[in-house]
């Protein structure tokens, strides 16, 4: 029996487990991938405070440090589901059962891709998921963006302050989302948006020289030459294996607000896979900060 289980060895999770070692508990951490979580997909990230700029593999191998000095248990499984005993939470996985008298799940999101030739490839040379993170790099160049729903909209406007040019591709006739939003764009001279458009390969050798487009009505197919492509058509959050423990959002993220409780007593959630409004390693590192303290008080 531990004290705490920690699903999810991203940032929140590798946060949590630090602040649950120093309350004196018990943690063992299940991850099925790689330790660290979305920052080892990062080639550069320049907005964690302390750390102006470093690889996210650094970044991770440091809090996966830190948590295991503190002596928090890791173990790699997949997890599969919750269930509710009462006063013990039954963590079900892959390789086994495991029993807590807390859970915090932090099991993350990914951003959803394109499926196209070459995009995985190019992702960290030219083609990126956040703007927030990446934009910077691409000051003064022409960039192009996938998408066209709220997030795209507040992504383009970012890009926009600091890039040459932001074409933005939507497969739709209409971008959808906020009215202000979209009254906004249309106020920027650097920022055109191209509808019934999809992006159907990407091209470059090293890093990224082209985005190819077809036009969904005429079949016509062009190339847009760009430094940057940032996708932005929707993450998904990693939450399925605990649809029938816990209340999910339509999106499926884990309902919780700023406490990071969940609907279950004595299970929480940090990070990227509840519902929020900004994903970042420094949002998520502060929910697991909120989180084990919670199922800290929570166990007393
Ligand atoms: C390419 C890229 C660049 C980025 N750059 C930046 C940046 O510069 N700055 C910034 O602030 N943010 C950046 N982000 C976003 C940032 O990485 C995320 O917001 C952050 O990692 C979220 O942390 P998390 O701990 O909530 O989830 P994650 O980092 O997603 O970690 C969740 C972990 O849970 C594991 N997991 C999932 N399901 C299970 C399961 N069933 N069983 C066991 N384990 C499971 C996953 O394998 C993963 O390791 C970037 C993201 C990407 C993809």
């Amino acid at each position: 029996m531990r004290d705490i289980i920690i699903i999810g060895a991203g940032p929140a999770g590798l946060t949590a487990a630090i602040y649950a070692r120093r309350a004196g508990k018990d943690v063992l951490i299940i991850e099925k991938a790689a330790m660290g979580g979305q920052m080892t997909f990062s080639p550069l990230i320049e907005n964690y405070p302390g750390m102006p700029a470093l690889s996210g593999n650094e970044l991770a191998d440091k809090m996966v440090e830190h948590a295991l000095s503190l002596g928090a248990d890791v173990e790699l499984d997949e997890v599969t589901g919750v269930e509710d005993l009462g006063d013990v939470k039954r963590v079900h996985a892959l390789g086994g059962s495991f029993d807590a008298k807390a859970v915090i799940v932090a099991t993350g999101a990914k951003h959803r891709h394109l499926g196209v030739e070459n995009e995985e490839r190019l992702t960290g040379a030219g083609v990126s998921y956040c703007a927030v993170c990446d934009g910077a790099f691409f000051a003064g160049e022409d960039v192009v963006l996938a998408g066209g729903g709220n997030s795209a909209m507040q992504e383009a406007l970012l890009l926009s302050e600091t890039c040459k040019t932001v074409t933005m591709v939507q497969n739709l006739a209409f971008l959808t989302g906020e009215e202000t939003l979209r009254q906004k764009l249309a106020a920027r001279e650097n920022v055109r948006v191209i509808y019934h458009s999809v992006v159907t390969g990407l091209e470059g050798t090293d890093t990224l020289t082209g985005v190819r487009i077809r036009n969904t009505e005429s079949g016509e197919e062009s190339t847009l030459p760009a430094a940057g492509l940032f996708v932005a058509i929707g993450l998904l959050p990693d939450t399925a294996a605990f649809k029938n423990a816990l209340t999910l959002n339509e999106y499926g993220y884990v309902q919780a607000d700023e406490s990071c409780r969940t609907n279950l007593p004595g299970v929480f959630t940090a990070g990227d896979c509840r519902t929020k409004a900004i994903r970042q390693v420094s949002t998520a590192a502060a929910d697991g900060a909120v989180a084990a303290l919670a199922a800290v008080r929570y166990i007393g």
